[in-house]
């Protein structure tokens, strides 16, 4: 089993009421820490980690108002391509959530609250959706950002690339697009590094125009979301990490943490001082 169906998989048994649910990072070495990029609501914060049974130095956490990309070249995936260069992210998930608001609010609406907060029409862009990356389907968004990343120059063509809607309802985890199946659509076996690899040149020229997306490629989950809300604790509570093997601490006490002198900074001399010299 692969890192993320071992997590869908603790996922759905703790949301069925598993109270083992969980998950041993140990054995999934290699495919941790994971980066993931989340939308900015507060409902969210008590979901993560938890809800990937990952303990939280395995998760490097990402976050924009409605975890939206809106180029393979954006500020974004930057940072995605230095949580994995820097901070040695071996998956990506983008992970959308049930009931977003950015979802949910209309250009009409948007404009309304910016004018509200003093922000002048006539200095923001022509086209607001193209610009905020807003939409309409949470499911289709993260899709859209999947595919960014996935065909983004920045991002290595062996870090899978996966797609996940969270119920802030249930704290149910829905595989909307499963890194594994595209990265070997990506790259075929022995084929590393493929031809059909984006260029960074063909990335620039598309940069800043709006990818459409036909229907027609639009690739949709297998599974149906979990209607029912379960009751009990909620799932950020009753998800949990299988802690590793108990690990032996050296006999040798540490030695005491004295708290130690600030530094202080060398005295600053009046302006006038300076400009005698
Ligand atoms: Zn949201």
């Amino acid at each position: 089993m692969r890192l993320f169906e071992a997590i869908i998989d603790a996922n759905h048994r703790a949301v069925a009421g598993d109270a083992s649910a969980g998950l041993h990072p140990a054995e999934f070495a290699d495919a941790l820490p994971v980066i993931a990029l989340t939308c900015i609501d507060p409902r969210l914060n008590a979901f993560f980690p938890n809800a990937l049974a990952l303990p939280a130095e395995e998760f490097i956490w990402l976050r924009n108002a409605g975890n939206i990309v809106t180029s393979t070249l954006s500020s974004t995936l930057r940072s995605l391509a230095l949580a994995c260069a820097v901070k040695g992210g071996r998956e990506i998930a983008i992970i959308g959530h049930s009931d977003c608001q950015v979802a949910k609010t209309t250009t009409t609406v948007l404009l309304d609250k910016l004018k509200a907060l003093g922000v002048d029409r006539s200095r923001l862009p022509d086209n607001l959706n193209e610009f905020f990356g807003t939409f309409g389907s949470e499911r289709q968004n993260i899709i859209r950002a999947c595919d960014f990343v996935r065909n983004s120059p920045l991002i290595g063509p062996k870090i899978p690339v996966h797609g996940l809607l969270l119920d802030v309802e249930t704290g149910k985890l829905d595989w909307i697009v499963n890194g594994y199946e595209t990265l070997q659509a990506q790259v075929p076996p022995g084929l590393p590094g493929s031809g059909a690899l984006p260029k960074f040149g063909a990335a620039l020229e598309s940069l800043g125009a709006f990818k459409e997306f036909a229907m027609g490629e639009m690739k949709f989950p297998e599974m149906k979301i979990g209607e029912a809300a379960l009751p009990g604790k909620p799932l950020a509570e009753r998800i949990h990490v299988v802690p590793p093997p108990t690990v032996a601490l050296p006999k040798t006490s540490p030695p005491p943490i004295r708290p130690g002198k600030a530094p202080l900074p060398p005295p600053i001399r009046p302006a006038a001082d300076l400009r005698r010299k």
